[in-house]
């Protein structure tokens, strides 16, 4: 994949997002990282409504700006520190979807209702611990709860969701997003009615 079509795909991914109400305003972020280790990264609070790919920037895992006219996304130093600590990862998607982020508010998991969160996102989304925005300690709390699983909330924050490509890390934070509004609207009715670990094994190992 050659850089312009990596910067594509961001704008491509990001305009999705925004268009299904993953983000709102200007919140969230997405990137790739390409073989030679750049990252390709949407800027810092630009409309999603009018990026082109020109927009799009690409830096360094150290925040060295290698092409693009804007400030790169106020969390590159997140999206680094994924990379830099889970190598085998090559895409992020960070979205302030609503469902799931009053779960990280009320510093919650959504715990394993439904299926797909098993084969999607690997089990339940854990909250990794708040950090202050902008910092390495968002990236280096979610690396902690990302260690086992595709997709985290951060707490009183947002989604965070990767992927060895940015098709699967988008999949994995709309199933972030369904999975939560599913659980909310469920405890609207009743009480859920979690999957056992013991089903999760027997459902695995099939
Ligand atoms: P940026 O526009 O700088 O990427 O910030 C959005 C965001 O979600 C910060 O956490
Ligand atoms: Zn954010």
């Amino acid at each position: 994949m050659t850089l312009l079509q990596a910067k594509q795909e961001v704008l491509d991914m990001a305009v999705r997002c925004y268009k299904e109400a993953l983000m709102a305003g200007t919140s969230g972020n997405l990137s790739v990282l390409t073989d030679d280790q750049k990252l390709v990264i949407t800027p810092s609070s630009v409309d999603y409504s009018t990026m082109t790919v020109e927009d799009i920037m690409v830096t360094t895992l150290d925040g060295e700006i290698l092409e693009g006219p804007h400030k790169p996304s106020s969390e590159w130093r997140m999206h680094a520190q994924i990379y830099k600590n889970l190598p085998h990862l090559r895409a992020v998607v960070h979205t302030h979807s609503p469902y799931a982020t009053s779960f990280a508010v009320i510093n919650q998991p959504v715990p394993v209702i439904l299926i797909e969160m098993m084969y999607f996102l690997g089990g339940d989304v854990p909250v990794s611990d708040f950090a202050l925005p902008g910092t390495d300690d968002v990236g280096r709390n979610a690396v902690k709860s990302l260690a086992d699983r595709n997709a985290c909330l951060m707490q009183n924050h947002g989604v965070l969701a990767v992927g060895e490509t940015l098709q699967k890390a988008y999949i994995r934070a709309v199933y972030t997003e369904d999975a939560a509004k599913i659980c909310h609207m469920a405890k609207c009715i009743g009480q859920p009615v979690l999957i056992s670990q013991e089903l999760q094994d027997r459902m695995l190992n099939r």
